[in-house]
């Protein structure tokens, strides 16, 4: 095992399983965890070794959001989030800005709109020229970690180019740009995924990551990749996490006037099989669809595709049989469970939503564009 993994395993899950009930109950950042995944060297997992990262791949980027998604969906989502910016940043950013994503800079995507919406594909945003710097103007609809996060990876309209986008890099701390209310949402509740609108905002002209126009590029072939990977990563651990706090309750809860416990009941131990077997098949289509995306395989964008919707749908079920089994118990939040049932709920809505995975899916098996 990679000596990261293993500094992830002993080391930092202790910290994000610690913090992973306040981090929900409060809706507070997982500030701890994220220094601890900062101060490890995971920033730079999937960053090159010349700008101080661990020139890792997206298949161990996978291991590990899986696993920080056993205990804590929130933790896991902002690491996948800073993963899916760093991978833009990488490709075109300045050798400064990708040795601070690799090793200080907690990064994100702003892509989604207050306009257009789950179609990230099509901002409404806009990015003028004047002079050596560009203006940006516009309204995020969910950023994860907006308040946390030192750049965002930020779309808008061409600036003069054809094409649907351009992809800029914007600092958080830049004048202009304002965040919404805190987030108080139903899962992943640390995530800190506030509105965040853009007035006026001036970066300099080489932010622009890419060349003019090029942003659906980006979009598709950069960032959907590793985003849906990492996202079906992220159901798959909490899926993981479901089982085992439901393991863990049913083996130790007893019905005392019967002399037996829960586990003894047929019902429960077919349930949990089901739990496994669904959480299995979604881990070996995780797995799949790294290898595919390494290995450039002719399928590859349809396991990408796969991943995150089928992933999302297990992770809504096995979460669901984890509240049956359970019973009363999971609603209690000691339990682990109903946290989890509401985590795995994100994935089915976060672009591109289930909805529009089945369509484009169902597009390329018919032989249709896609997009
Ligand atoms: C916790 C969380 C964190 C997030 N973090 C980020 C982030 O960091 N950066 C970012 O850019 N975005 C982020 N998002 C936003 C996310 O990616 C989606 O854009 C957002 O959840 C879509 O919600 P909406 O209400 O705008 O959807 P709508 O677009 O209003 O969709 C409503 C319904 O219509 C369906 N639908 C829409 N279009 C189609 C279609 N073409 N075909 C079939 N069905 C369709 C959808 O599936 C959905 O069921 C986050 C969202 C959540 C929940």
């Amino acid at each position: 095992m990679h000596d990261l993994l293993t500094t992830l395993e002993e080391k930092i899950l202790p910290v994000v399983r610690a913090a992973a009930i306040a981090v929900d109950k409060n809706a507070e950042f997982p500030q701890q965890s994220i220094d601890a995944l900062r101060a490890a060297g995971l920033f730079g997992l999937i960053s090159a070794k010349d700008c101080g990262g661990a020139g890792l791949g997206s298949d161990v980027a996978a291991q590990v959001i899986e696993r920080i998604a056993t205990e804590c969906g929130s933790t896991a989502m902002v690491m996948a989030m800073h993963y899916s910016a760093a991978a833009v940043i990488e490709k075109f950013g300045s050798a400064e800005l990708r040795k601070k994503t690799a090793t200080t800079d907690l990064a994100t995507l702003a892509f989604s709109e207050m306009g257009s919406r789950s179609h990230f594909w099509a901002p409404l945003g806009t990015a003028v020229a004047s002079g050596a710097e560009i203006k940006l103007d516009g309204h995020k609809s969910w950023v994860t970690s907006a308040n946390h996060a030192v750049n965002y990876v930020w779309s808008a309209k061409p600036i003069k180019a054809e094409g649907a986008s351009s992809i800029f890099l914007v600092p958080r701390r830049s004048a202009g740009l304002q965040s919404g209310d805190a987030f108080d949402g139903l899962g992943l509740r640390g995530n800190d995924s506030t509105s965040v609108s853009a007035t006026a905002v001036t970066v300099p002209a080489t932010n622009l990551l890419h060349s003019d126009g090029a942003g659906l590029a980006v979009m598709l072939e950069t960032v959907l990749p590793l985003f849906n990977l990492l996202n079906a990563a992220c159901s798959t651990g909490i899926m993981q996490g479901a089982v085992a706090a439901t393991i863990t309750h049913v083996t130790k809860t007893k019905h005392e006037h019967l002399g037996t416990a829960l586990f003894d009941l047929p019902t429960i131990r077919a349930f949990i099989a089901q739990m496994q077997i669904e959480t299995d098949k979604i881990k070996l289509l995780v797995a799949d669809t790294a290898t595919a995306m390494l290995a450039e395989r002719a399928d590859t964008m349809l396991r990408v595709l796969q991943c995150k919707a089928a992933a999302g749908a297990a992770s809504v079920q096995v979460t669901e049989l984890a509240m049956r089994v359970c019973g009363g118990a999971a609603f209690r939040k000691e339990a682990g469970i109903e946290r989890r049932f509401r985590d795995a709920r994100a994935a089915i809505v976060m672009a591109p939503t289930t909805d529009q995975l089945y369509d484009f899916i169902g597009k390329a098996l018919c032989g249709m564009p896609v997009f």
